[in-house]
C-alpha cells in the first residue's frame, strides 16, 4: 500500500544555520496559505524536505502542485508516493507498481537512484538500486537500464518512511517571501518593473507597489493594467499592497516650470522622492525600479546618477545588467509579459519630450529644482491623496 504525497525540496536556505528554523517555518506557512483553501492537507517536516500529505482523501497532484510551485525558497516539487511498510520487499513491489502505473508498457530506459538517510534500514543504497532495478527488469519487459542517460530515474528515499518519485519539477529558488526586509517598488504598466518587482520578491524582499497615475493623461486602462500586474505578483507573494498616487497636478506643474528636455529626469526624481516617503511610512528600507542601463534616454549612467541622487535609500535595480529580451523571457515565464503588452490608449503625450536630454548634469537639475518652490506641496498632496489597493 502506498499513499500519494508531494515532496518539497528547498535549497539555499538549508545552509543558513540558525535561521533555518525560521525560514522553514515561513515556507510551511506559505505552502499552507496556498493549499489550505482547497482541502485538508498536512505538511510534515523531514530533514531537507517537506512532505505534503492529503488528510481528506487521495492527493490530487493537478490541484495541489500548481499552488506550491510559485512559492519562493523552494527548489523543486516532486509528486511521489509514501510506502506503508519499511522493508526491501515493500520497496520492490511498490516500485514496480509505481513504474507500471506511471509508464505502462512504453519501451524506455531507466535507472534507480536510492538515498538512505535512515541508517537503521539495513540495506545500503547501492544494493537498493541493484535489487530494485533487477526486480523492475524482471517484470517489465519494456524497460531497459541506462545509467548514463535514462529516460526515467526512479528515486527511492529511505527516511523515517520510504518515498518513491520520478518527476522533479524545478521551481524558482530564491528565499522565502518576507525574509529579506521590505522594499517599495515603482510599478508602472510596462514590461520591466513587474519583472524587477518579482525578482526582488524572489530574493525574499517583501514588496509593495507604487504607481503614479496622471488622469486624464493616463487612462483608466493603464491603471487597470497595473492592478492586474499587481494581482499576478500577488499569486507569488500571497498578498500585494498597491499605492496609486495621483500625479497629474505635479506633472502639469513640472511641465510649466522645467525645460522640456529635462522633464523626464525631474519627473523621475519626483517619483523617487514620493516613493521614498511612502517607503518610510510603510517601514521599508529600499526602493525598486525596472531600470536597465542604456535602455532609454533616462537610463544612461548620467540619467541614473541624476535620478538616484534625490533619495538616500538604496535603489535596487535588478534589471540593470539585463537585455530587453532577457527581461521579456522572465516576464513571459512569470505571466506578467502578456499583461504588460496589452494595448491601451493614453490620450496625450505632452509629457514626452521629442529630444530628452541624454546626459543631464546633476548640478543643473538641482539648480532648477531649487526654484520649484511648490514642488514639495504637490508631492505632499499627491502622497496624502493616494489610493491604497490591497490585492
Ligand atoms: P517599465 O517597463 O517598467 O515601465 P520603462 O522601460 O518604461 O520601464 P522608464 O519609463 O524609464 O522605463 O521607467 C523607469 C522605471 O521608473 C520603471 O521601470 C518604473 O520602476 C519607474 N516608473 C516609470 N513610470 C512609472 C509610473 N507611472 N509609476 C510608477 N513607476 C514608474
Ligand atoms: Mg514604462
Amino acid at each position: 500500500m502506498a499513499e500519494k504525497v508531494i515532496l518539497v525540496k528547498f535549497g539555499e536556505i538549508a545552509m543558513r544555520g540558525d535561521n533555518q528554523y525560521i525560514f522553514i517555518n515561513r515556507l510551511i506557512q506559505a505552502i499552507r496559505r496556498n493549499i489550505d483553501p482547497v482541502g485538508n492537507y498536512y505538511v510534515v517536516r523531514e530533514p531537507g524536505r517537506l512532505i505534503v500529505e492529503d488528510r481528506g482523501g487521495e492527493m490530487d497532484y493537478d490541484l495541489v502542485m500548481p499552488r506550491i510551485e510559485p512559492i519562493f525558497g523552494l527548489v523543486a516539487v516532486c509528486p511521489g508516493i509514501r510506502l506503508e511498510e519499511i522493508s526491501m520487499a515493500a520497496i520492490k513491489t511498490e516500485s514496480l507498481a509505481y513504474m507500471q502505473e506511471m509508464y505502462g508498457d512504453k519501451p524506455m530506459t531507466f535507472k534507480v537512484n536510492a538515498r538512505r538517510s535512515n541508517k537503521n534500514f539495513a540495506t545500503p543504497s547501492m544494493e537498493i538500486c541493484a535489487d530494485v532495478g533487477e526486480y523492475i527488469l524482471d517484470h517489465m519487459p519494456n524497460m531497459k537500464v541506462d545509467v548514463k542517460n535514462p529516460d526515467v530515474i526512479l528515486y527511492v528515499e529511505v527516511r523515517n518512511r520510504i518515498y518513491l518519485y520520478s518527476k522533479i519539477i524545478k521551481t524558482y529558488g530564491g528565499l522565502p517571501y518576507g525574509s529579506s526586509g521590505k522594499g517599495i517598488s515603482l510599478l508602472s504598466g510596462g514590461i520591466d518593473s513587474p519583472v524587477a518587482t518579482w525578482m526582488m520578491a524572489k530574493r525574499g524582499v517583501e514588496v509593495e507597489g507604487v504607481y503614479f497615475h496622471s488622469p486624464p493623461y493616463t487612462s483608466e486602462w493603464a491603471k487597470q493594467k497595473v492592478i492586474d500586474l499587481a494581482k499576478r505578483i500577488a499569486d507569488f507573494t500571497g498578498e500585494f499592497k498597491l499605492h496609486v498616487v495621483p500625479f497629474t497636478d505635479l506633472q502639469l506643474y513640472l511641465l510649466e516650470n522645467v525645460p522640456h528636455d529635462k522633464l523626464t529626469i525631474h519627473l523621475k526624481r519626483a517619483m523617487m522622492r514620493a516613493a521614498e516617503t511612502i517607503a518610510e511610512q510603510e517601514g521599508a528600507m529600499s526602493l525598486i525600479t525596472g531600470e536597465s542601463v542604456g535602455q532609454v534616454a533616462s537610463q544612461t549612467m548620467q540619467g541614473i546618477y541624476a535620478i538616484n541622487a534625490v533619495c538616500k535609500m538604496p535603489v535596487l535595480r535588478p534589471l540593470a545588467g539585463m537585455d530587453k529580451q532577457e527581461i521579456i523571457d522572465i516576464g513571459t515565464k512569470i505571466g506578467t509579459y502578456e499583461i504588460s503588452i496589452r494595448p491601451y490608449e493614453d490620450c496625450c503625450t505632452i509629457f514626452v519630450a521629442k529630444h530628452p536630454q541624454v546626459k543631464p548634469r546633476l548640478n543643473v537639475i538641482e539648480k532648477i529644482e531649487q526654484k520649484l518652490t511648490d514642488l514639495d506641496k504637490y508631492l505632499e498632496e499627491a502622497i496624502a491623496n493616494r489610493e491604497i489597493i490591497e490585492l
